[in-house]
């Protein structure tokens, strides 16, 4: 089969693999000028490839482990001591043992010991979702734990995800959470390891890549889908047709892009290997470019036999002609519209010293404008940077917040304030660089019979797939799920 993979985030390049690897052909399409989707890198100077959203992975993250395992690249992870804070009442509180829990002075003893049985006896007895797919976090806290760890702890844990919503959170997406990487056996249960590897995330892509090219296939960045439709006559199979070079400069909507001419016409663009230099994209990644130019077909429009798209829901549904949304039926379109995304604001900024001593600060002063610090050079030691050091500041907003329309400079003026607060010695001196970043589909949020909601995998018409990350449940989405998803993918095409 010839298939094309919409997207080439952690789902598209492993389902694009996996299908390589049964036999098949697959042409993957990417908008943005560069692979990973969420976690791609960009270049921070000096040829130091940073994610340009903060990435870690998790000892419970077995599926991307065995994926740097099966590519020969094992040697790639490696495992560090985490430090983690809450900063609530003017100062960052360790959180990152057992012991700190205990030290923990925001809460009454009391209160401490609740809430570390209430943890303890989820993570031992409770083995199944289902009873917590019809309350919210905060129900389930408030009346196991109490009002204080609410307030304190859970509520600015789920701000640090869900934004303004956290109140509506599925008690079932937390108890994913505590019980899978919670449960920490051996020296991890004294301090949690993260994982990070050597060379960023972007090794895994480049060989993901080149997999799929070794096989006959493509891997097309800077080169969206900007509409797909069911190809007519006998065959059957469907016609991708592809946004021009720069596309991504229009944002997510794919019927906000040009379309590549079809031969014979005037065409404003094609080559799928050119690089965009817009804030924001990579100058130069290394190893991100894609092997082969994207052609034959009919120009814009090729036909595959198969589609599948690991856009996020709305994308996917913009690029449904009539047809085909029809035939994909109003039940499954309602699931699409029935997703809810918030935007991942994320401001990387290079300095010239510690910020703080920990990797991951959770802000629980609800008068801080952003909702978390991550201090990357606290995990990874800053000699892998040539001394340099980084540190995200994160948000997760919902869609037309005010902050998203702010420049890199307007941003730092609103955060200042709060980064202050933090760190009073902070001032603009010890800033190098800067670089924002904006995700719209990066959360979605799983709010009470979330379950019911999720649009299958197959779409319903023959051949045609969505992996996206709104059928991450009830686990938090990550890489390590993503791989899941695409090796899932694969397998649901395959299959029928
Ligand atoms: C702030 C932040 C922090 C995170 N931290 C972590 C972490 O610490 N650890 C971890 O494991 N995960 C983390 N994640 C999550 C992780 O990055 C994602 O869950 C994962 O990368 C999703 O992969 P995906 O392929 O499913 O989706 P995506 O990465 O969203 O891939 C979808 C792809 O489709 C492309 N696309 C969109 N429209 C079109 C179109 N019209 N045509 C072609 N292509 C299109 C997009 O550009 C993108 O490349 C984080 C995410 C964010 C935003």
């Amino acid at each position: 089969m010839r298939v094309a993979v919409l997207g080439a985030g952690v789902a598209g390049l492993v389902c694009a693999y996996r299908l390589t690897q049964e036999g098949h052909v697959c042409d993957v399409y990417e908008r943005w000028p560069g692979l990973g989707g969420q976690a791609a890198t960009l270049d921070v100077g000096g040829g130091d490839l940073l994610e340009r959203y903060y990435h870690h992975l998790f000892t419970s993250d077995r599926h991307i482990v065995a994926l740097y395992d099966e590519l020969g690249m094992g040697g790639e992870l490696e495992w560090k001591p985490s430090s983690m804070a809450f900063f609530l009442e003017g100062r960052q509180w360790a959180f990152t043992t057992p012991l700190d829990l205990l030290r923990f002075g925001p809460l009454s003893p009391p209160a401490r010991l609740r809430m570390g049985l209430a943890v303890l006896l989820l993570q031992k007895r409770a083995k199944e979702v289902g009873p917590f797919e019809s309350i919210t976090a905060r129900e389930w806290i408030e009346r196991r734990m109490g009002r204080g760890p609410w307030r304190k702890v859970w509520g600015p844990l789920l701000r640090g995800k869900f934004g303004t919503r956290a109140d509506d959170i599925s008690m079932a997406w937390l108890w994913s959470k505590l019980t899978l990487r919670r449960q920490l056996e051996g020296d991890e249960a004294k301090q949690e390891l993260l994982g990070y590897p050597a060379h960023s995330w972007e090794l895994l892509f480049d060989a993901l890549r080149d997999a799929i090219c070794a096989g006959g296939g493509r891997v097309l960045i800077d080169r969206p889908a900007a509409a797909l439709r069911r190809a007519g006559g006998d065959g059957g199979g469907f016609v991708v047709a592809a946004g021009v070079p720069g596309s991504f400069r229009r944002g997510h909507d794919p019927r906000r892009f040009e379309r590549v001419a079809a031969v014979g016409e005037s065409s404003v663009g094609g080559d799928a290997t050119a690089h965009a230099s817009a804030a924001g994209a990579p100058a130069q990644a290394g190893g991100t470019e894609a092997r082969a130019r994207a052609g034959g077909g009919s120009g814009g429009e090729e036909r595959y036999d198969a589609v599948v798209a690991t856009v996020p829901s709305d994308v996917f549904e913009g690029l449904l002609d009539d047809d085909l949304a029809s035939a994909i039926g109003p039940a499954y379109l309602e699931r699409l519209r029935a997703t809810e995304y918030h935007t991942a604001l994320c401001l990387l900024l290079e300095l010239d010293r510690p910020f703080s001593p920990f990797y991951w600060t959770n802000i629980a002063d609800p008068e801080v404008p952003f909702v978390g610090l991550v201090e990357h050079t606290n995990l990874i030691s800053p000699e892998r940077y040539h001394g340099r050091r980084f540190l995200y500041v994160a948000n997760y907003l919902a869609p037309g917040d005010p902050l998203l329309a702010l420049s890199p400079e307007q941003l730092l003026d609103a955060y200042m304030p709060g980064l202050l607060k933090v760190q009073p010695a902070f001032s603009t001196d010890w800033i190098r660089a800067r670089w924002l970043h904006r995700e719209p589909a990066a959360q979605p949020i799983v709010t009470v019979g979330y379950h019911r909601r999720i649009p299958p995998l197959r779409t319903g018409v023959p051949g045609l797939v969505l992996a996206n990350t709104t059928q991450i449940y009830p686990e938090d989405r990550g890489t390590n799920y993503s791989v899941r998803l695409g090796t899932d993918a694969a397998r649901a095409l395959l299959d029928a």
